[in-house]
């Protein structure tokens, strides 16, 4: 089983070993696609986490009882690629480079960068980019 899931850490948890526990204990995968922790802030944590998926769950059980807000991202972002221009609009609001402009200014999408957050869907003059369910 393969999820993306977004932590909010409280800031008496930031400096937990949160990952290490994730991998440790619960033989994860983990995959950092997002942080932005700092001490006595409130964190987040954009990961992709790879395992068994009894595992996932009592991970997600450990997370919430360290009061770790754990919120699974379902969905996918699709880039018609027909419909695009190459404007480049979408490189210039993805705030982890997911969609980028290659050598030869050709639109490219790394999904596994992706966090959802849908900036790009927005940008796009020609709606080439959506959300997939
Ligand atoms: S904003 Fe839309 S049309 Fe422009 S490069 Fe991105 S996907 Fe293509
Ligand atoms: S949803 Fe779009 S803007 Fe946001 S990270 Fe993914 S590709 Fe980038």
């Amino acid at each position: 089983m393969r999820k993306k899931i977004v932590l909010n850490f409280p800031p008496r948890t930031v400096t937990k070993p949160i990952t290490y526990h994730l991998v440790k204990d619960y033989d994860l995968i983990i995959n950092i696609i997002h942080a932005k922790i700092e001490r006595g802030e409130t964190g987040v944590l954009v990961i992709e986490v790879k395992g068994k998926k009894e595992k996932f769950l009592e991970a997600v059980s450990f997370l919430e009882k360290q009061g770790i807000k754990v919120q699974l991202l379902a969905q996918d972002i699709d880039l018609d690629i027909d419909k695009c221009v190459e404007c480049g609009l979408c490189t210039g609001v993805c705030p982890t480079q997911a969609l980028y402009l290659d050598d030869e200014w050709h639109i490219g999408f790394d999904k596994d960068k992706c966090i959802l957050c849908e900036n790009c869907v927005q940008a796009c003059p020609t709606r080439s980019i959506s959300l997939k369910i």
